[in-house]
Protein backbone atom coordinates (compact mmCIF):
# COMPACT_ATOMS: atom_id res chain seq x y z
CA UNK A 1 0.00 0.00 0.00
CA UNK A 2 1.50 3.07 -1.38
CA UNK A 3 2.20 6.26 1.63
CA UNK A 4 1.25 9.43 1.47
CA UNK A 5 4.50 11.68 2.47
CA UNK A 6 5.88 14.91 2.31
CA UNK A 7 9.49 15.40 2.53
CA UNK A 8 10.61 18.67 3.79
CA UNK A 9 14.13 20.34 2.39
CA UNK A 10 14.86 19.29 -1.08
CA UNK A 11 18.45 18.32 -1.22
CA UNK A 12 20.87 16.12 -2.05
CA UNK A 13 18.79 13.86 0.47
CA UNK A 14 15.74 14.94 0.33
CA UNK A 15 15.25 14.75 -3.18
CA UNK A 16 16.75 12.01 -3.89
CA UNK A 17 14.74 10.03 -1.13
CA UNK A 18 11.52 11.43 -2.45
CA UNK A 19 12.14 10.91 -6.00
CA UNK A 20 13.05 6.84 -5.07
CA UNK A 21 10.55 6.44 -2.78
CA UNK A 22 8.21 7.55 -5.76
CA UNK A 23 9.91 5.46 -8.25
CA UNK A 24 8.35 2.36 -5.94
CA UNK A 25 5.02 3.73 -5.66
CA UNK A 26 4.72 5.98 -3.08
CA UNK A 27 2.90 9.13 -3.24
CA UNK A 28 5.60 11.84 -2.71
CA UNK A 29 5.44 15.72 -2.00
CA UNK A 30 8.98 17.88 -1.68
CA UNK A 31 8.51 20.91 0.19
CA UNK A 32 11.53 23.25 -0.04
CA UNK A 33 12.03 27.03 1.41
CA UNK A 34 13.68 28.01 -1.66
CA UNK A 35 11.16 29.18 -4.28
CA UNK A 36 13.50 28.77 -7.02
CA UNK A 37 14.54 25.03 -5.82
CA UNK A 38 10.37 24.32 -6.37
CA UNK A 39 10.38 26.11 -9.55
CA UNK A 40 13.18 24.06 -10.95
CA UNK A 41 11.85 20.98 -9.76
CA UNK A 42 8.10 21.91 -10.95
CA UNK A 43 10.12 22.40 -14.33
CA UNK A 44 11.89 18.91 -13.60
CA UNK A 45 15.13 19.76 -13.53
CA UNK A 46 17.06 19.06 -10.19
CA UNK A 47 18.69 22.41 -8.57
CA UNK A 48 22.45 20.08 -8.38
CA UNK A 49 24.52 17.34 -10.26
CA UNK A 50 23.76 13.57 -9.36
CA UNK A 51 23.84 10.65 -11.93
CA UNK A 52 20.63 9.09 -13.18
CA UNK A 53 18.27 12.17 -11.03
CA UNK A 54 17.08 13.60 -14.02
CA UNK A 55 15.95 10.58 -15.41
CA UNK A 56 14.44 10.04 -12.73
CA UNK A 57 12.59 13.23 -11.41
CA UNK A 58 10.86 12.97 -15.20
CA UNK A 59 9.62 9.81 -15.15
CA UNK A 60 8.19 10.13 -11.39
CA UNK A 61 6.85 13.91 -12.28
CA UNK A 62 5.05 11.92 -15.52
CA UNK A 63 3.47 8.92 -13.26
CA UNK A 64 2.05 11.59 -10.67
CA UNK A 65 3.97 9.86 -8.42
CA UNK A 66 5.85 13.24 -7.41
CA UNK A 67 5.15 17.01 -6.67
CA UNK A 68 6.85 19.72 -5.57
CA UNK A 69 5.66 22.77 -3.48
CA UNK A 70 6.82 25.72 -1.29
CA UNK A 71 3.41 24.70 0.84
CA UNK A 72 3.93 23.09 3.52
CA UNK A 73 0.50 22.94 4.84
CA UNK A 74 -0.57 21.74 1.22
CA UNK A 75 1.94 18.98 1.55
CA UNK A 76 1.08 17.93 5.29
CA UNK A 77 -2.71 17.93 4.58
CA UNK A 78 -2.04 15.61 1.84
CA UNK A 79 0.60 13.60 3.52
CA UNK A 80 0.67 10.82 6.60
CA UNK A 81 4.26 10.84 6.97
CA UNK A 82 6.90 14.16 6.65
CA UNK A 83 10.45 13.13 6.44
CA UNK A 84 12.58 16.03 7.33
CA UNK A 85 15.87 16.39 5.31
CA UNK A 86 17.11 19.57 6.28
CA UNK A 87 20.62 20.36 6.36
CA UNK A 88 22.62 20.04 9.79
CA UNK A 89 26.24 21.56 9.16
CA UNK A 90 28.74 22.26 11.61
CA UNK A 91 29.24 25.32 13.52
CA UNK A 92 32.46 25.35 15.64
CA UNK A 93 33.03 22.08 15.37
CA UNK A 94 29.47 21.77 16.81
CA UNK A 95 26.24 20.40 15.67
CA UNK A 96 23.81 23.38 13.93
CA UNK A 97 20.41 22.85 14.29
CA UNK A 98 19.02 25.81 13.54
CA UNK A 99 17.37 24.96 9.98
CA UNK A 100 16.00 21.30 11.83
CA UNK A 101 14.51 24.01 14.63
CA UNK A 102 12.80 26.18 12.33
CA UNK A 103 11.64 22.80 10.26
CA UNK A 104 10.20 20.54 13.05
CA UNK A 105 8.84 24.02 14.58
CA UNK A 106 6.59 24.62 11.92
CA UNK A 107 5.57 20.78 10.63
CA UNK A 108 4.48 21.47 14.40
CA UNK A 109 2.50 24.22 13.63
CA UNK A 110 0.70 22.68 10.72
CA UNK A 111 0.16 19.34 13.01
CA UNK A 112 -2.57 21.43 14.41
CA UNK A 113 -4.77 21.92 12.02
CA UNK A 114 -4.62 18.26 10.56
CA UNK A 115 -7.52 16.19 10.92
CA UNK A 116 -5.42 12.75 10.50
CA UNK A 117 -2.13 11.02 12.55
CA UNK A 118 0.92 12.24 10.99
CA UNK A 119 4.10 10.85 11.71
CA UNK A 120 7.55 12.97 11.74
CA UNK A 121 10.23 11.04 10.92
CA UNK A 122 13.67 12.79 10.92
CA UNK A 123 16.12 12.23 8.06
CA UNK A 124 18.83 14.31 8.32
CA UNK A 125 21.77 13.12 10.54
CA UNK A 126 21.24 14.42 14.06
CA UNK A 127 23.28 13.48 16.92
CA UNK A 128 21.99 10.22 19.59
CA UNK A 129 19.12 11.61 21.66
CA UNK A 130 18.29 14.61 19.30
CA UNK A 131 14.60 13.45 17.97
CA UNK A 132 13.58 12.00 21.70
CA UNK A 133 14.28 14.91 23.54
CA UNK A 134 14.26 18.23 21.51
CA UNK A 135 12.75 17.23 18.30
CA UNK A 136 10.09 15.60 20.44
CA UNK A 137 9.93 19.08 22.35
CA UNK A 138 10.04 21.79 19.59
CA UNK A 139 6.55 19.47 17.75
CA UNK A 140 5.09 19.45 21.28
CA UNK A 141 5.37 23.43 22.07
CA UNK A 142 4.19 24.13 18.64
CA UNK A 143 1.48 21.97 17.91
CA UNK A 144 0.20 21.92 21.74
CA UNK A 145 -0.20 18.26 21.26
CA UNK A 146 1.70 15.31 22.66
CA UNK A 147 3.64 12.05 21.25
CA UNK A 148 1.31 9.38 20.44
CA UNK A 149 -1.47 12.48 19.04
CA UNK A 150 1.55 12.95 16.20
CA UNK A 151 4.05 9.84 15.95
CA UNK A 152 7.60 10.24 15.95
CA UNK A 153 10.89 8.57 13.96
CA UNK A 154 14.37 8.73 12.76
CA UNK A 155 15.54 7.11 9.58
CA UNK A 156 18.92 7.78 8.83
CA UNK A 157 20.31 8.02 5.43
CA UNK A 158 23.02 6.32 4.08
CA UNK A 159 23.61 7.28 0.34
CA UNK A 160 27.00 8.40 -1.32
CA UNK A 161 26.80 11.45 -3.50
CA UNK A 162 27.45 10.80 -6.88
CA UNK A 163 26.06 7.19 -6.67
CA UNK A 164 23.07 8.78 -4.70
CA UNK A 165 20.18 7.21 -7.14
CA UNK A 166 21.48 3.89 -6.91
CA UNK A 167 22.71 3.61 -3.43
CA UNK A 168 19.08 4.19 -2.25
CA UNK A 169 17.22 2.55 -4.76
CA UNK A 170 19.57 -0.85 -3.64
CA UNK A 171 19.95 0.07 0.18
CA UNK A 172 22.33 -2.39 1.83
CA UNK A 173 19.70 -1.95 4.84
CA UNK A 174 17.06 0.24 6.37
CA UNK A 175 17.43 1.90 9.91
CA UNK A 176 13.97 2.15 11.21
CA UNK A 177 13.63 4.09 14.29
CA UNK A 178 10.73 4.87 16.04
CA UNK A 179 9.35 5.94 19.76
CA UNK A 180 5.66 4.71 18.28
CA UNK A 181 4.15 1.62 16.96
CA UNK A 182 2.05 3.65 14.04
CA UNK A 183 5.13 5.62 13.04
CA UNK A 184 7.45 2.16 12.72
CA UNK A 185 4.37 0.49 10.58
CA UNK A 186 4.08 3.54 8.82
CA UNK A 187 7.81 3.39 8.12
CA UNK A 188 7.66 -0.70 7.31
CA UNK A 189 4.92 0.08 4.43
CA UNK A 190 7.00 2.76 3.28
CA UNK A 191 9.97 0.76 2.71
CA UNK A 192 7.69 -2.28 1.57
CA UNK A 193 9.59 -2.34 -1.87
CA UNK A 194 12.73 -2.50 -0.35
CA UNK A 195 13.90 -6.45 0.15
CA UNK A 196 17.17 -5.55 2.04
CA UNK A 197 17.24 -6.18 5.80
CA UNK A 198 15.13 -3.66 8.30
CA UNK A 199 16.59 -2.97 11.74
CA UNK A 200 14.23 -1.84 14.11
CA UNK A 201 15.10 0.14 16.66
CA UNK A 202 14.26 3.02 19.02
CA UNK A 203 15.27 7.11 17.37
CA UNK A 204 18.58 7.52 19.41
CA UNK A 205 20.05 4.04 18.56
CA UNK A 206 19.31 5.05 14.79
CA UNK A 207 20.89 8.06 15.23
CA UNK A 208 24.05 6.28 16.89
CA UNK A 209 24.37 3.91 14.12
CA UNK A 210 24.54 6.22 11.53
CA UNK A 211 27.40 8.27 13.50
CA UNK A 212 29.09 5.15 13.95
CA UNK A 213 29.13 4.17 10.52
CA UNK A 214 30.36 7.72 9.22
CA UNK A 215 33.58 7.35 12.22
CA UNK A 216 34.73 3.77 11.63
CA UNK A 217 34.93 5.01 7.72
CA UNK A 218 36.76 8.34 8.68
CA UNK A 219 38.96 6.66 10.79
CA UNK A 220 40.46 4.10 8.13
CA UNK A 221 40.64 6.69 5.89
CA UNK A 222 42.85 8.70 8.46
CA UNK A 223 44.83 5.37 9.69
CA UNK A 224 45.50 4.84 6.29
CA UNK A 225 46.45 8.34 5.58
CA UNK A 226 48.75 8.20 8.83
CA UNK A 227 50.60 5.18 7.71
CA UNK A 228 50.85 6.82 4.28
CA UNK A 229 52.77 9.83 5.69
CA UNK A 230 55.19 7.48 7.53
CA UNK A 231 56.08 5.20 4.53
CA UNK A 232 56.84 8.27 2.45
CA UNK A 233 59.11 10.02 5.05
CA UNK A 234 61.06 6.68 5.39
CA UNK A 235 60.82 6.39 1.48
CA UNK A 236 61.06 3.09 -0.99
CA UNK A 237 57.97 1.94 -0.05
CA UNK A 238 55.20 2.41 -2.28
CA UNK A 239 51.81 2.50 0.87
CA UNK A 240 49.15 1.02 -2.78
CA UNK A 241 51.43 -2.10 -2.46
CA UNK A 242 51.86 -2.15 1.00
CA UNK A 243 47.97 -1.78 1.06
CA UNK A 244 47.07 -4.25 -1.51
CA UNK A 245 49.60 -6.56 0.90
CA UNK A 246 46.90 -5.91 3.47
CA UNK A 247 44.02 -6.37 1.62
CA UNK A 248 44.98 -9.66 0.86
CA UNK A 249 44.40 -10.93 4.27
CA UNK A 250 41.22 -12.42 3.98
CA UNK A 251 39.34 -10.76 7.03
CA UNK A 252 39.55 -7.87 4.44
CA UNK A 253 38.38 -9.54 1.17
CA UNK A 254 37.23 -13.03 1.85
CA UNK A 255 38.25 -15.97 0.18
CA UNK A 256 34.66 -17.75 -1.32
CA UNK A 257 34.39 -21.64 -0.98
CA UNK A 258 35.11 -22.27 -5.04
CA UNK A 259 38.63 -19.99 -4.43
CA UNK A 260 37.09 -16.76 -5.95
CA UNK A 261 38.06 -13.69 -3.83
CA UNK A 262 35.40 -10.65 -2.86
CA UNK A 263 36.64 -7.40 -2.95
CA UNK A 264 34.86 -5.27 -0.44
CA UNK A 265 34.10 -1.83 -1.43
CA UNK A 266 35.78 -0.82 2.37
CA UNK A 267 38.86 -1.46 0.26
CA UNK A 268 37.98 1.51 -1.53
CA UNK A 269 39.09 3.38 2.03
CA UNK A 270 42.43 2.01 2.24
CA UNK A 271 43.95 4.25 -0.34
CA UNK A 272 46.23 6.82 0.89
CA UNK A 273 45.34 10.66 -0.37
CA UNK A 274 44.48 14.44 0.55
CA UNK A 275 41.80 13.28 3.26
CA UNK A 276 37.90 12.87 3.41
CA UNK A 277 35.85 15.90 2.90
CA UNK A 278 32.54 16.09 2.07
CA UNK A 279 29.03 17.37 3.92
CA UNK A 280 28.85 14.74 6.00
CA UNK A 281 32.22 13.06 7.40
CA UNK A 282 34.37 16.20 8.91
CA UNK A 283 30.97 17.67 10.27
CA UNK A 284 29.83 14.18 11.43
CA UNK A 285 33.00 13.45 13.32
CA UNK A 286 33.51 17.36 14.50
CA UNK A 287 29.95 16.92 16.25
CA UNK A 288 30.37 13.53 17.59
CA UNK A 289 33.71 14.68 19.30
CA UNK A 290 32.03 17.99 20.93
CA UNK A 291 29.30 16.02 21.91
CA UNK A 292 31.46 13.47 23.84
CA UNK A 293 33.38 16.26 25.22
CA UNK A 294 29.97 17.78 26.60
CA UNK A 295 29.01 14.56 28.19
CA UNK A 296 33.03 14.16 29.44
CA UNK A 297 33.46 11.43 27.31
CA UNK A 298 37.34 11.77 26.07
CA UNK A 299 37.24 11.15 22.23
CA UNK A 300 41.04 10.84 21.52
CA UNK A 301 40.45 8.54 18.73
CA UNK A 302 38.15 11.23 16.71
CA UNK A 303 40.86 13.78 18.04
CA UNK A 304 43.40 12.41 16.20
CA UNK A 305 41.33 11.13 13.29
CA UNK A 306 40.22 14.99 12.41
CA UNK A 307 43.45 16.63 13.10
CA UNK A 308 45.58 13.90 10.50
CA UNK A 309 42.49 14.90 7.96
CA UNK A 310 42.83 18.58 8.48
CA UNK A 311 46.98 18.36 7.71
CA UNK A 312 46.26 15.83 4.80
CA UNK A 313 45.86 18.18 1.97
CA UNK A 314 49.13 20.37 3.14
CA UNK A 315 51.19 17.07 2.81
CA UNK A 316 50.31 17.37 -1.18
CA UNK A 317 51.70 21.07 -1.31
CA UNK A 318 54.39 20.05 0.70
CA UNK A 319 55.65 17.01 -1.32
CA UNK A 320 55.85 19.91 -4.41
CA UNK A 321 57.64 22.32 -1.55
CA UNK A 322 60.23 19.19 -1.37
CA UNK A 323 61.11 19.43 -4.54
CA UNK A 324 60.74 23.40 -5.29
CA UNK A 325 61.74 25.06 -2.33
CA UNK A 326 60.80 28.33 -3.49
CA UNK A 327 57.27 28.23 -5.30
CA UNK A 328 56.58 32.42 -5.67
CA UNK A 329 55.65 32.73 -8.83
CA UNK A 330 54.78 28.90 -10.29
CA UNK A 331 51.72 28.32 -12.07
CA UNK A 332 49.60 25.14 -10.63
CA UNK A 333 47.03 23.10 -12.71
CA UNK A 334 44.05 22.03 -10.15
CA UNK A 335 42.25 19.26 -11.42
CA UNK A 336 38.61 18.66 -9.82
CA UNK A 337 37.17 21.19 -7.15
CA UNK A 338 34.40 18.66 -6.01
CA UNK A 339 35.07 16.81 -2.76
CA UNK A 340 34.87 13.56 -4.76
CA UNK A 341 33.65 12.52 -8.38
CA UNK A 342 30.01 12.07 -9.83
CA UNK A 343 29.29 15.28 -7.93
CA UNK A 344 29.16 19.06 -8.15
CA UNK A 345 29.76 19.30 -3.99
CA UNK A 346 32.46 21.31 -2.82
CA UNK A 347 31.31 21.61 0.91
CA UNK A 348 34.72 20.61 2.77
CA UNK A 349 36.67 20.10 -0.38
CA UNK A 350 40.38 19.59 -0.05
CA UNK A 351 40.73 21.40 -3.15
CA UNK A 352 39.83 24.61 -0.73
CA UNK A 353 42.65 24.01 1.47
CA UNK A 354 45.03 23.00 -1.18
CA UNK A 355 44.30 26.20 -3.13
CA UNK A 356 44.46 28.54 -0.09
CA UNK A 357 47.84 27.03 0.52
CA UNK A 358 49.18 27.54 -2.75
CA UNK A 359 47.88 31.41 -3.31
CA UNK A 360 49.39 32.13 0.23
CA UNK A 361 52.93 30.99 -1.19
CA UNK A 362 52.46 33.25 -4.25
CA UNK A 363 51.38 30.40 -6.53
CA UNK A 364 48.85 31.16 -9.44
CA UNK A 365 46.10 28.56 -9.28
CA UNK A 366 43.82 27.46 -12.77
CA UNK A 367 41.70 25.00 -11.79
CA UNK A 368 38.62 22.54 -13.47
CA UNK A 369 35.77 20.89 -12.36
CA UNK A 370 33.41 18.97 -15.26
CA UNK A 371 30.48 20.17 -12.93
CA UNK A 372 31.46 21.84 -9.90
CA UNK A 373 33.36 25.28 -10.78
CA UNK A 374 29.74 27.04 -10.53
CA UNK A 375 29.80 26.21 -6.93
CA UNK A 376 33.14 26.46 -5.74
CA UNK A 377 33.63 30.02 -7.09
CA UNK A 378 30.31 31.04 -5.14
CA UNK A 379 31.40 29.28 -1.94
CA UNK A 380 35.76 29.81 -1.63
CA UNK A 381 35.09 34.04 -2.71
CA UNK A 382 37.98 34.50 -0.78
CA UNK A 383 40.58 32.29 -3.30
CA UNK A 384 41.65 34.27 -6.37
CA UNK A 385 41.76 31.73 -8.34
CA UNK A 386 40.66 31.12 -12.29
CA UNK A 387 38.30 28.39 -13.13
CA UNK A 388 39.13 26.95 -17.11
CA UNK A 389 36.86 25.23 -19.19
CA UNK A 390 39.89 23.34 -21.01
CA UNK A 391 42.37 21.68 -18.86
CA UNK A 392 43.93 20.51 -21.73
CA UNK A 393 45.17 23.91 -23.45
CA UNK A 394 46.62 24.74 -19.85
CA UNK A 395 48.60 21.75 -19.05
CA UNK A 396 51.40 23.31 -21.06
CA UNK A 397 51.83 26.68 -19.05
CA UNK A 398 51.77 24.94 -15.81
CA UNK A 399 54.57 23.74 -13.04
CA UNK A 400 52.69 21.17 -11.47
CA UNK A 401 49.40 19.94 -12.13
CA UNK A 402 47.16 18.61 -9.55
CA UNK A 403 45.03 15.66 -9.58
CA UNK A 404 42.39 16.25 -6.58
CA UNK A 405 39.32 14.56 -7.29
CA UNK A 406 39.04 10.94 -9.23
CA UNK A 407 36.73 12.15 -12.29
CA UNK A 408 37.17 9.71 -15.01
CA UNK A 409 38.30 12.23 -17.77
CA UNK A 410 41.77 13.19 -15.98
CA UNK A 411 43.30 9.56 -16.53
CA UNK A 412 43.59 11.37 -19.60
CA UNK A 413 46.56 13.04 -18.60
CA UNK A 414 48.28 9.74 -19.10
CA UNK A 415 47.85 10.25 -22.37
CA UNK A 416 50.01 13.58 -22.90
CA UNK A 417 52.42 11.27 -20.25
CA UNK A 418 55.53 11.38 -23.20
CA UNK A 419 54.28 14.66 -25.03
CA UNK A 420 56.04 17.63 -24.41
CA UNK A 421 53.53 19.49 -22.71
CA UNK A 422 54.10 17.55 -19.65
CA UNK A 423 58.07 17.30 -20.18
CA UNK A 424 59.74 18.71 -16.62
CA UNK A 425 56.54 19.02 -14.95
CA UNK A 426 55.82 18.13 -11.20
CA UNK A 427 52.58 15.68 -11.49
CA UNK A 428 50.72 15.47 -7.78
CA UNK A 429 48.09 12.96 -7.78
CA UNK A 430 46.27 12.54 -4.77
CA UNK A 431 44.02 10.33 -5.81
CA UNK A 432 46.20 7.45 -7.44
CA UNK A 433 44.37 7.81 -10.30
CA UNK A 434 47.38 7.66 -12.75
CA UNK A 435 50.30 5.31 -13.07
CA UNK A 436 53.80 6.57 -12.01
CA UNK A 437 55.38 4.69 -15.00
CA UNK A 438 53.48 6.84 -17.82
CA UNK A 439 55.58 10.19 -17.02
CA UNK A 440 58.56 9.50 -17.99
CA UNK A 441 59.96 13.63 -18.67
CA UNK A 442 57.92 14.48 -15.53
CA UNK A 443 58.15 14.29 -11.64
CA UNK A 444 55.43 12.37 -10.71
CA UNK A 445 54.54 13.20 -6.62
CA UNK A 446 51.81 11.16 -4.76
CA UNK A 447 51.39 10.26 -0.65
CA UNK A 448 52.84 7.50 0.72
CA UNK A 449 55.16 6.47 -2.16
CA UNK A 450 58.71 8.41 -2.09
CA UNK A 451 62.26 7.24 -3.19
CA UNK A 452 64.32 5.57 -0.90
CA UNK A 453 66.05 8.27 0.78
CA UNK A 454 69.74 7.40 0.95
CA UNK A 455 70.99 10.59 3.01
CA UNK A 456 68.97 9.21 5.78
CA UNK A 457 70.30 5.92 7.34
CA UNK A 458 68.47 4.67 10.50
CA UNK A 459 70.24 5.27 13.40
CA UNK A 460 69.30 4.41 17.10
CA UNK A 461 68.10 7.58 18.87
CA UNK A 462 69.72 8.97 21.79
CA UNK A 463 66.85 7.51 23.60
CA UNK A 464 67.24 4.12 22.07
CA UNK A 465 70.58 4.39 23.43
CA UNK A 466 69.54 5.16 27.17
CA UNK A 467 67.57 2.80 26.66
CA UNK A 468 69.47 0.11 25.62
CA UNK A 469 71.69 0.98 28.49
CA UNK A 470 69.46 1.34 31.09
CA UNK A 471 68.57 -1.52 33.98
CA UNK A 472 66.07 -4.01 32.53
CA UNK A 473 63.45 -5.65 34.96
CA UNK A 474 65.64 -8.10 36.24
CA UNK A 475 68.45 -5.77 37.53
CA UNK A 476 71.00 -6.57 34.84
CA UNK A 477 72.10 -4.39 32.01
P1 LIG B 1 21.30 20.20 1.51
O1 LIG B 1 21.87 21.46 2.07
O2 LIG B 1 21.67 19.77 0.14
O3 LIG B 1 19.70 20.30 1.54
C1 LIG B 1 18.96 20.84 2.57
C2 LIG B 1 17.73 21.50 1.96
O4 LIG B 1 16.85 21.85 3.01
C3 LIG B 1 18.05 22.79 1.21
O5 LIG B 1 17.50 22.72 -0.11
C4 LIG B 1 17.35 23.89 2.03
O6 LIG B 1 16.83 24.94 1.25
C5 LIG B 1 16.24 23.10 2.68
N1 LIG B 1 15.74 23.67 3.94
C6 LIG B 1 16.44 24.12 5.00
N2 LIG B 1 15.60 24.54 5.98
C7 LIG B 1 14.34 24.35 5.52
C8 LIG B 1 13.06 24.58 6.07
N3 LIG B 1 12.88 25.10 7.28
N4 LIG B 1 11.99 24.29 5.31
C9 LIG B 1 12.14 23.78 4.07
N5 LIG B 1 13.33 23.52 3.50
C10 LIG B 1 14.41 23.81 4.22
O7 LIG B 1 21.65 19.08 2.58
P2 LIG B 1 21.86 17.51 2.30
O8 LIG B 1 23.22 17.26 1.78
O9 LIG B 1 20.69 16.99 1.54
O10 LIG B 1 21.83 16.95 3.79
C11 LIG B 1 20.64 16.89 4.53
C12 LIG B 1 20.88 16.03 5.76
O11 LIG B 1 21.16 14.70 5.36
C13 LIG B 1 22.06 16.46 6.63
O12 LIG B 1 21.75 16.21 7.97
C14 LIG B 1 23.16 15.55 6.17
O13 LIG B 1 24.14 15.35 7.17
C15 LIG B 1 22.41 14.27 5.92
N6 LIG B 1 23.03 13.38 4.94
C16 LIG B 1 23.62 13.89 3.83
C17 LIG B 1 24.19 13.01 2.89
C18 LIG B 1 24.86 13.55 1.67
O14 LIG B 1 25.60 12.80 1.03
N7 LIG B 1 24.64 14.81 1.31
C19 LIG B 1 24.15 11.62 3.11
C20 LIG B 1 23.52 11.14 4.25
C21 LIG B 1 22.96 12.03 5.16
Amino acid sequence: MPVRVAVLGSGYVGLVSGSCLAAQGNSVICVDMKPEVIASLNKGVPHFYEPELSDLLTSVRASGSFRATSSLSEALANSDMVLIAVGTPSEGGRMDLTQMRAAVEAVGRELRNQAHFVSVVVKSTVLPGTTDTLVRKWLEDASGMQLGEFGLGMNPEFLREGRAVYDFMNADRVVIGSEDLKTRQCLETLYSPWKCEKLYVNTRTAEMIKYTNNCLLAIQISAANELANFAGALGGIDMTDVLEGVSLDRRWSPILEDGRRIRPDILSYLVPGCGFGGSCFPKDVQAIRSRGNEVNCDMQLLDAVLDINSKQPGELVTLWTREEPELKGKKALVLGLAFKEETDDVRESPARPIISSLLRQGVSVKAHDPVAMPNAQRAWTELDFECISDWRNALEDADAIFVITRWQEYRELAQYGSKPALAGKVILDARRLLSPDVFPNSTYLTIGRRAIQTDKHWTPSQVDEEHLSAPNVYGGK
